[in-house]
């Protein structure tokens, strides 16, 4: 009975630049790629480094660490299955500040989240095929509060 086009929410289109990254997701990792010679991190994910131009790119798992570098909160249901109010974010990783990924500030409220807040990565099964990393605020520092 579930199947596939039973999905509500639109779906990220899997390639062969992005697959380290949405299968690293299923295994609860943070996967960016990263260039094996200069050691420049890529994302969006392409076959090769934008800085020195090899191709000898490998995916590598990052600490999921951040912070919010820009934001906008979605207040109209624009895509079906995700009622508004939520975050969207740009979210700079802390291994490079060019590093961004678009995601989600969940596990708190869409007018608490501002500029520089230190986010972590979480991930959201959404069914046996698809995860996707959102972010959270990052615990502080010290221990669960
Ligand atoms: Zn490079």
């Amino acid at each position: 009975m579930a199947v596939m086009a039973d999905r509500i929410k639109p779906f990220p289109v899997i390639d062969d630049d992005n697959r380290d990254f949405w299968e690293g997701a299923r295994r609860h990792e943070l996967i960016i790629k990263r260039c094996g010679d200069c050691g420049f991190y890529i994302h969006y994910p392409k076959p090769f480094c934008p800085k020195c131009w090899s191709e000898n790119v490998q995916p590598t798992r990052v600490s999921g660490r951040g912070h919010v570098f820009t934001f906008n909160i979605v207040r109209q249901q624009i895509a079906p299955g995700i009622p508004p109010p939520y975050v969207v974010a740009l979210v700079a990783l802390e291994e490079q500040e060019d590093v961004r990924v678009v995601a989600n500030i969940v596990e708190c409220a869409p007018e608490t989240v501002s500029i520089g807040m230190p986010v972590e990565v979480t991930f959201q099964q959404e069914d046996e095929e698809l995860t996707i990393p959102q972010f959270r605020p990052a615990a502080r520092a010290g221990g669960a509060s």
